[in-house]
């Protein structure tokens, strides 16, 4: 059978990404076949198909960290054909052909069942960033965060992870404020259920190891300066969720937020995370998350307009979730 993919080659010619004619022989082991109805573009994902980070760890790679789809065949004892499935990470996207084509061979023991509240559409619309988003939301509340307790900062508003994040906290009860550089889009972060919008400016030079004390907890999407400049605000004993690297991977804090007022920095991985915990970040989704909003947040391209939402993404064009249409019939 040929379907479509995405497929990044490097070699001689240089590193490219484009629309190929694939035959199923050519895609990985594995011991599960979906067909793959939906998927996204998650950050990742925009650093593989441009090449300005080295995601891919192997040539040619189909890219796309995540996918919803429908089991087609399956040597899994969990799997069966007519299965709805979710797949996360697993170095998918970058060292096993990935969610960006119409097909994918994956191990079974990657996949989640998709969670009936949801349509394929939906499920990747909150994708791996709404779903790392979750994550945050269940470190900080094990950690003790509970509504009304006080603001509770998201850096990165805009993007999926951010957004998705506001949505979350504030349909739980929490006060949250949004943290973006693009203020002129404060009406849409109020609508998702932000409380207050700050300029990104505020936290995104290099500040004291102590600053006043405000958040009570943190989702941090962007790193850097600004993660430090969070911890550096989080009230004593407070939580930091850290989770990614778009305004840098470097972390130039000091000892101090932690040594003098108890705070706990909680790193976040999506792509490695036990099944047990994606199961329950799932359910959770299930429950808490307003598909209004979800939708208010979200765009839909085709597979050929990938590699310029790429671009667009990390140029900081995008607002919320990119999903990728692979069924003309999904
Ligand atoms: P998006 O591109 O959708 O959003 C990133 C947002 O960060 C932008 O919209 C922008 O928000 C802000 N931003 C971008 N550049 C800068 C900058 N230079 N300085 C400060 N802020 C900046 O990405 P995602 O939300 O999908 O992912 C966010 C991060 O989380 C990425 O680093 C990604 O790799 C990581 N991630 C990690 C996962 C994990 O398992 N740990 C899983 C998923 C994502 P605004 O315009 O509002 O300022």
């Amino acid at each position: 059978m040929v379907f479509q993919a995405l497929v990044i080659d490097k070699d001689d010619a240089g590193y490219r990404a484009g629309l190929q004619d694939v035959t199923e022989s050519r895609l990985p082991d594995g011991d599960v076949m979906v067909e793959v109805d939906w998927s996204t573009l998650n950050y990742k994902d925009a650093l593989a198909i441009t090449g300005s980070s080295p995601v891919v760890r192997s040539f040619p790679m189909v890219p796309g960290i995540d996918f919803a789809g429908t089991v087609v065949d399956s040597s899994h004892p969990a799997w069966a054909p007519g299965d709805q499935v979710v797949l996360n990470g697993w170095g998918v996207g970058e060292k096993h052909w990935g969610g960006l084509a119409q097909r994918a061979r994956v191990h079974g023991d990657w996949l989640v069942r998709l969670p009936g509240g949801f349509t394929p559409r939906q499920a990747m619309a909150i994708g791996t960033a709404g779903y790392t988003a979750m994550l945050c939301v269940m470190a900080l509340e094990k950690h003790g965060l509970t509504p009304g307790d006080g603001e509770v900062l998201v850096t990165g508003a805009n993007g999926g992870v951010g957004s998705t994040a506001i949505a979350l906290l504030a349909q739980r009860g929490h006060t949250v404020v949004a943290s973006t550089g693009r203020v002129t889009e404060a009406e849409h972060l109020h609508a998702l259920g932000a409380h207050a919008v700050i300029d990104r400016a505020e936290l995104s030079s290099p500040g004291k190891p102590l600053g006043k004390e405000r958040w009570v907890g943190v989702v941090d999407a962007v790193g850097s300066h600004t993660l430090a400049n969070a911890c550096a605000t989080t009230r004593y004993g407070g939580a930091v969720a850290a989770c990614g690297l778009a305004g840098g991977m470097d972390f130039p804090a000091t000892v101090a937020p932690f040594i003098l007022r108890g705070i706990t920095l909680y790193g976040i991985d999506s792509v490695m995370a036990p099944q047990a915990l994606r199961q329950q970040a799932w359910n959770n989704l299930e429950q808490g998350l307003d598909l209004v909003k979800l939708e208010a947040i979200t765009t839909e391209i085709s597979l050929v307009e990938t590699p310029t939402y790429a671009e667009k993404l990390l140029a900081g064009q995008i607002r919320g979730r990119v999903v990728v249409r692979l069924r003309n019939d999904a």
